[in-house]
């Protein structure tokens, strides 16, 4: 028996949510069966057990988009029982039992190996938002972005993405500007590397098709008019790396930034990323990520704890990352 959050959902079609303990038989189908050490809560994963927009696709689902931990048994060669692993996306916690449980049992072919660099509570003090943070600095860099182009902007800064963000490019040589909601969190932003700090109103509201040239290049977590004015704001030849809806889903921006400035909006997605992308980001991570920044943007809750948790970052309330130990 295994305990786990459980998701089920009412005849209005609003979600309930209930600890429960379980028999390794009613795990879904996979290859390698999991012990879980820690899981967390991601944006989506308070979407999904709130139950505030669309994201479970079939009940009773266990939520947790990430997990990380030891395998108990594999049926896939490259597995073996011992091997510490780590899962993000691929539509666990949406269409296959999720991370907030004390086993899972999933597809080889979505696990990766996890870096000596870190333990499992660190994997997931990254989890699928610092991991997404990775692919986003990646894409920007792939596209041209370098130091000397100027101040590098991140919107949703004392997020998840947000945080890991800063830390990343203020580790690789960047001016990051931090714009928050949350002016109470300066110091923290400033303490992950942070140069500047600005109040996200100043983005939020409808703005211009095209404004004064501020950013050479901007991670967004957040979208629509958000969106829309970091792309008017970007300097001549830089670009924008979007992989977030914090604010919403639209994007209500102008063609004018892309064809009178060559501005580049690049789509990042983790979920579905492959392997060698995967890979890539999580080695990098490794070898730049301070740890002691990665401690500084972390909390640490129980299972039991997970779906007040999963409340407060839908109503934008965490800062950093919150990693959920199962077993405790
Ligand atoms: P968090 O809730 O940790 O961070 C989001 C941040 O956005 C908040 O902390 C807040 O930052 C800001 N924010 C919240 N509400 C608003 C609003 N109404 N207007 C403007 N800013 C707002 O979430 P995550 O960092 O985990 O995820 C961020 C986004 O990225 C989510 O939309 C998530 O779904 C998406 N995502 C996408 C991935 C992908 O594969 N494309 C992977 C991971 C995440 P502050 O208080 O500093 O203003």
């Amino acid at each position: 028996m295994f305990k786990a959050l459980v998701l089920e959902q009412n005849e209005d079609k609003s979600v309930r949510h209930s600890i429960q303990s379980l028999d390794e038989i009613a795990l879904p189908d996979g290859d390698v069966r999991v012990a879980v050490a820690y899981s967390t809560i991601n944006y989506k994963d308070g979407l999904a057990i709130t139950g505030s927009a669309p994201v479970v696709r079939k009940f009773p689902m266990v939520p947790g988009i990430d997990l990380a931990g030891s395998v108990i048994e594999s049926a896939d060669p490259q597995f073996k029982a011992g091997d510490t692993v780590v899962l993000n996306g691929w539509g666990v916690g949406e269409g296959h039992w999720g991370g907030l449980a004390q086993q899972a049992r999933l597809k080889g072919d979505w696990l990766i190996k996890l870096p000596a660099a870190f333990s499992p509570r660190q994997a997931m003090a990254i989890g699928t938002a610092g991991y997404t943070a990775m692919l986003c600095v990646q894409a920007l860099e792939r596209a041209g972005l370098t130091p000397d182009r100027g101040d590098i902007l991140v919107t949703g800064a004392a997020g998840g993405v947000g945080s890991v963000a800063i830390a990343l490019l203020a580790n690789r040589g960047y001016r990051v500007v931090a714009s928050t909601g949350r002016a109470s969190e300066a110091d923290y932003l400033k303490g992950l590397g942070a140069a500047e700090i600005i109040d996200r109103n100043e983005l939020s509201e409808k703005g211009r098709p095209l404004g004064k040239e501020r950013w050479a290049g901007a991670v967004d977590a957040v979208g629509s008019h958000t969106l829309a004015n970091v792309l008017a704001q970007t300097c001549y030849g830089g670009a924008v790396a979007a992989c977030g809806l914090a604010q919403g889903g639209d994007l209500p921006a102008s063609v004018y930034p892309f064809i009178l400035r060559g501005v580049s909006l690049l789509g990042v997605d983790s979920v579905m990323a492959p392997r060698q992308i995967r890979e890539a980001a999580w080695t990098a991570l490794a070898s730049e990520l301070d740890t002691s920044k990665l401690d500084s943007m972390t909390a640490e809750i129980p299972l039991g704890e997970a779906a007040v948790v999963a409340g407060n970052i839908v109503r934008g309330q965490v800062r950093g990352r919150v990693v959920v130990n199962v077993n405790r």
